[in-house]
């Protein structure tokens, strides 16, 4: 049989050229397959409409009859699209998001067939699921789950089918999604936010949390991927000797988009802005063959929606350009691994961004305010944040020398350090006429003007201000962002609601002015909140101690990492918020601690194949030939053929070295795995999997790594690193 890698490459070079068609306005395709409000206006009731808009900007509920006229609507706007199907689209806790079809096409009792959907169908079904994880939920409860509809998330078709986003939950009310915990995030911090703009602007009657995701992938030709046991389960190489050609020259960073990558990013944008996806940017990233793409912000529920939908969107059209996408958090060994930045603010409906400094210190106030509150959230939270971002796929990123390094710490750059120390020095207390002039003048009035200069950005920071918005810069590729989402604006829910306690209680029992209160509660918060704020970039020893000094977490591997969303704190938190309650906490840390488990079991099962199946085999072949040949030169030579052998024993000895030190890992990596899986509790069992089995992949790896330096090319069974990152 020919060597699948040699079949693979060969099918990778005869590609075809990609078609780039370009031609047309943007613009009008937008939203085209969406069920938006141009499309409402045409389907719906004036009453429909007016509902479905109330429900997603005031949050009211929908009665039974008004959803059996947006049903109507729906299926009309649908069928005229062509849409044949319709499904609830649901966010489980592992895993990007699910479906299951169900067609529109009924037959009713007299026989006679029509298309079927109404209000019952809109708003709840119960789809099976038993296969979804829930973290004992069902169990303990014995309820069944089922979806509901978020008419904030607008209604969209892909391909032919209705896809209506909806949350997952348990019939006792637990949340089994991601979706579910976010909208009651997002809802807390709305209440709590609106409270504090309330001091600056009595008109403010709703806060939203915006996210603008930058989305970071690998393409692969397709062929190439599947030539690779490893990338094809697992996502990532175990294996593999980094190339020569590194990512030193780093000559891909904004270099010229290959054609058959312009194709496959024409096509993704054209049907992204028919999903009414705004993606906005593209370009190469640093990694050879590593793209990024981000859209326009948008309110965070649906951001975070639309990424889901961009991911399935993205694999769908690589296939078609014979490209696999991979979104691991690092595919690549010794090259840089992919993030998803996640930008975030917090907007206003009389349309202003509270992370915006002003035009006026009345504005720059509120600006600070909300600044000063989001630092010292992170702050009090920090160990929540992080374990927020946790994932296997995501330590290889974390955990490891890569930026953002694991302890969280926020960069606000100079001049805005600054503005903080000014202000660390207002009075206690009652302000002097003169003191709050010139805070007025010098320190609140000066802002827009600084942050103009502020062009020392820091690019490797966890949490960094960037003029008009913090960006969180741990979370992965591969996550959904409703995970960071729900507990940044919880922590801040959280904060702005003490906040606005604190303000209250000095403006009705010491009797001080709004601002002067304002004033006190921030300065004490800029002196308690220091810790978290670092400039550097957080690499290094240096760091680590610095950070132990300063009493941050430093949890390196997703199980230490998500112990903390079961501690008190965090119950008391989540609890206050309204947003998970304790039996909901504790089902979320277990499915991920069980897709932890998940994650390093299937890769120690992959590797030990690659070594019993492919590697020694390789090896030996290899070996044999050098036999050979040995033997040969020993017929022609007689005893002088050790001196001319010389090289060829000397490399069949080292094979064998490695054959044996690689075969005894493989084999202790094996009982290591079976000890872990003869643990029940899943702590203990995800700690064992990381503590005792995870060590050993590395260390196979070296021993393949060298074996693949010294074996004939033609013998390799994968893909090379070369082979795979610069083709074209
Ligand atoms: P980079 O971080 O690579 O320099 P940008 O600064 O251009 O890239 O990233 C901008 C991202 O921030 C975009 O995804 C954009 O939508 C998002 N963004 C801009 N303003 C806001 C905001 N107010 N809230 C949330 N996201 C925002
Ligand atoms: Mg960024």
């Amino acid at each position: 049989m020919p060597n699948t890698r040699f079949q693979a490459l060969l099918e990778s070079r005869n590609r075809e050229h990609a078609n780039i068609n370009e031609t047309g306005k943007r613009s009008d395709l937008f939203g085209k397959n969406v069920f938006n409000e141009e499309k409402m206006l045409q389907f719906l009731t004036a009453e429909a409409l007016d509902k479905v808009k109330s429900a997603i900007f005031q949050g009211t509920k929908i009665d039974r009859k008004i959803a059996d006229q947006v049903a109507e609507g729906m299926k009309a706007w649908a069928l005229s699209m062509g849409a044949t199907h319709y499904t609830h689209w649901f966010q489980p806790l592992t895993g990007a998001t699910a479906e299951k079809h169900d067609a529109f096409f009924d037959i009713l009792p007299n026989g006679r067939a029509m298309e079927k959907f109404g209000g019952a169908q809109l708003v709840q079904q119960e789809p099976d699921a038993s296969s979804f994880p829930s973290g004992g939920i069902r169990n303990t409860f014995e309820a069944r789950g089922y979806t509901a509809w978020d008419p904030t998330s607008p209604a969209f078709i892909y391909k032919t089918t209705l896809c209506i986003p909806t949350i997952f939950v348990a019939y006792t009310g637990e949340a089994l999604d991601n979706k579910a915990p976010l909208l009651r995030a997002l809802h807390a911090v709305d209440q709590a936010a609106t409270g504090v703009a309330q001091y600056f602007d009595k008109n403010v009657k709703k806060v939203h949390a915006t996210l603008g995701w930058e989305q970071e992938y690998f393409l692969i030709d397709k062929s190439l991927v599947n030539s690779r046991l490893d990338l094809s389960v697992t996502g990532r190489t175990l294996v593999g000797s980094f190339s020569a050609k590194g990512q030193q020259l780093d000559d891909h960073y904004f270099g010229v988009i290959p054609p058959r990558v312009l194709g496959f990013m024409s096509e993704l944008e054209k049907e992204c802005t028919k999903l009414g996806i705004p993606v906005k940017t593209r370009h190469n990233e640093v990694a050879p063959n590593q793209f990024e793409l981000a859209p326009v912000f948008e309110e965070a529920n649906l951001s975070v929606d639309h990424n889901l939908l961009l991911m399935d969107v993205m694999e769908e059209i690589a296939d078609k350009y014979n490209f696999s996408v991979l979104f691991h958090e690092k595919p690549f060994s010794g090259i840089n691994g992919s993030g998803k930045h996640n930008n975030w603010s917090l907007g206003t409906d009389t349309g202003v961004n509270l992370l915006s400094p002003g035009t006026t210190p009345m504005k720059n106030l509120q600006f600070l305010t909300f600044f000063v509150n989001t630092i010292k959230a992170v702050d009090t939270y920090e160990e929540l944040l992080r374990a927020s971002i946790a994932s296997a796929s995501n330590d290889h990123r974390l955990g490891a020398n890569e930026a953002p390094p694991p302890i969280i710490s926020i960069f606000i750059g100079q001049q805005l350090s600054d503005v903080l120390d000014e202000l660390e020095g207002v009075s206690k207390g009652k302000l002097s006429p003169q003191e709050k002039t010139e805070l007025k003048l010098n320190v609140v009035g000066k802002i827009p003007e600084i942050l103009l200069d502020n062009t020392d950005r820091n690019r490797t920071s966890p949490f960094a201000f960037t003029g008009n918005k913090f960006e969180m810069r741990g979370v992965g590729a591969k996550m959904n962002c409703a995970k960071p989402m729900t507990m940044l604006n919880t922590i801040v829910a959280k904060q702005l609601t003490d906040f606005k306690k604190e303000v209250d209680a000095l403006i009705d029992k010491k009797n001080l002015k709004k601002d002067e209160a304002v004033f006190n509660v921030l300065r004490e918060y800029i002196k308690t909140s220091k810790r978290i704020r670092f400039e550097g970039d957080g690499y290094g020893i240096e760091w680590q101690e610095e950070a132990r000094r300063r009493k941050l977490s430093f949890n390196k591997n997703t199980p230490e990492a998500l112990q903390v969303i079961t501690s008190k704190e965090s119950y008391e938190l989540f609890k206050q918020m309204d947003v998970m309650n304790e039996v909901e906490l504790k089902a979320h840390k277990e499915v991920e601690l069980g897709a932890y488990i998940f994650h390093i079991q299937i890769e120690g099962r992959v590797l030990g194949e690659m070594v019993y199946n492919h590697i020694i085999p390789a090896a030996v072949k290899y070996q044999n030939m050098l036999l050979e040949n040995i033997h040969g030169l020993k017929e022609v030579y007689g005893a002088v053929h050790k001196k001319v052998a010389e090289g060829q024993l000397n490399i069949l000895e080292q094979i064998g070295e490695h054959i044996m030190e690689i075969k005894k890992l493989t084999d202790e990596m094996g009982d290591a795995r079976k000890r872990a899986n003869g643990m029940s509790a899943v702590d203990k069992k995800a700690q064992a999997y990381c503590n005792n089995v995870r060590p050993y992949f590395e260390k196979i790896r070296e021993h393949s790594d060298t074996l693949e330096k010294l074996i004939a090319d033609e013998f390799w069974p994968f893909t090379k690193y070369r082979e795979m990152l610069f083709s074209k």
